[in-house]
């Protein structure tokens, strides 16, 4: 397809991955007039329910991949986990992907992805990378005796993570990581997680939003609250990472960066998301540009929206069971409601989130 930007409205956007996260930047871009074609393995995925088109088949799948690069305008992802190679493979049949290859490859890789941050001089965890249980053995003193075991590929939400407690648990510690190529973190004694959601448009224009103080429970996020009560210096702090890590990697889209704070209230990052995030769902009903919109503007050469927050706003997923509570929360006019579509409430599953809104000025009480 040929690439002319700003694409107009009744362009075609494709979104590899068919979850929650396809699912509202369908929303979002038939609001702005757009169609989606979404590409997900997975049969009745939340995206497809919403998106004009869905493609069911595996992502390497060479047809799919082929109808997707001849209809799609733009081709955008809202699965990290997607292989790199398949959008090399668009690439090389004509589509344009964004944010591109690079960034999903470098994010797909915990041990790439930390030497990236160090090559901006920015200050993540102490780290080294792990082939085996001899290399857990010679990091652990320079990591402080006690580390964080994660595999280099595919874990999320906590998964393929454990604490290794010495140098005589290496062994079994590898293998509670399925003996896979890891990283070795340095335990970060932060105070407080954050993260920051970011955009980068098709002219190099950035825009931040307000940074969300994220808790998690069982290593899965259970809420964002934002605008987080930051210092000036850190507030900056977080800004220039984010804008940093988006020049270096030339992006176009939506990125989400997760920071440590320590106590002193310097950063150490953590990781960062190629792609919409979690942690920015807040967004929907804080801004007037939610992260949805502002990345289908930015995949769409449009120019980025207002990122300011309009109110105080707590974010809380909803896990598992706790959705099939839609009466109660339907009726309580604190909350505002989103619910993905999923047809089996499976346990650690995001089900849907709340978002509660506290204009500015409210006491606590
Ligand atoms: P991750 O999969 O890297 O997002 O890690 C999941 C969670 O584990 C984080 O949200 C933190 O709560 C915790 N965590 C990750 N890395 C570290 C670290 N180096 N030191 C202390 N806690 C960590």
């Amino acid at each position: 397809m040929p690439h002319r930007f700003p694409l107009p409205p009744g362009s075609m956007i494709g979104v590899l991955g068919g979850g929650q996260l396809g699912r509202m930047l369908a929303l979002a871009a038939a609001r702005l007039g757009f169609d989606v074609t979404v590409l997900e393995p997975e049969p009745d995925s939340p995206a497809s329910r919403v998106a004009a088109l869905t493609l069911e088949a595996p992502y390497d799948d060479r047809e799919a991949l082929k109808t997707l690069a001849a209809t799609c305008d733009v081709v955008t992802f809202e699965f990290e986990n997607v292989p790199a190679a398949v959008v090399q493979q668009l690439e090389t049949l004509g589509a344009l992907a964004a944010p591109g290859k690079r960034p999903l490859a470098i994010a797909q890789d915990r041990v790439d992805e930390k030497e990236f941050f160090r090559s901006l001089g920015v200050a993540t965890a102490d780290f080294a990378a792990i082939a085996g249980p001899a290399d857990i053995r010679a990091a652990l003193p320079r990591l402080g005796g006690r580390a964080l075991l994660k595999t280099r590929r595919e874990g999320y939400d906590g998964k393929g993570q454990t604490w290794v407690e010495g140098e005589a648990d290496a062994e079994a510690a590898w293998a509670r990581v399925g003996k896979k190529p890891a990283i070795l973190e340095a335990r970060v004694p932060f105070v407080r997680e954050l993260s920051v959601i970011a955009a980068r448009s098709r002219n190099g224009e950035i825009a931040c939003y307000p940074v969300g103080e994220n808790r998690h429970e069982h290593g899965i996020l259970r809420t964002t609250h934002a605008p987080a009560r930051l210092s000036a210096a850190t507030k900056a702090e977080v800004e220039a990472i984010a804008r940093k890590t988006l020049e270096a990697l030339d992006y176009v889209g939506v990125i989400g960066v997760e920071l440590f704070e320590l106590e002193d209230g310097a950063l150490r990052v953590n990781e960062f998301a190629p792609r919409v995030h979690n942690s920015g769902h807040w967004t929907l009903d804080g801004c007037e540009v939610d992260q949805f919109e502002q990345h289908v503007r930015a995949v769409a050469g449009w120019p980025l929206g207002k990122t300011q927050a309009l109110a105080e706003v707590t974010m809380t997923n909803l896990i598992g069971s706790e959705a099939n509570d839609w009466k109660a929360l339907a009726a309580d006019p604190s909350a505002r409601v989103w619910l993905y579509g999923k047809r089996e409430a499976r346990k650690g599953r995001k089900m849907g989130h709340v978002n509660r809104l506290k204009p500015f000025g409210e006491g606590d009480a």
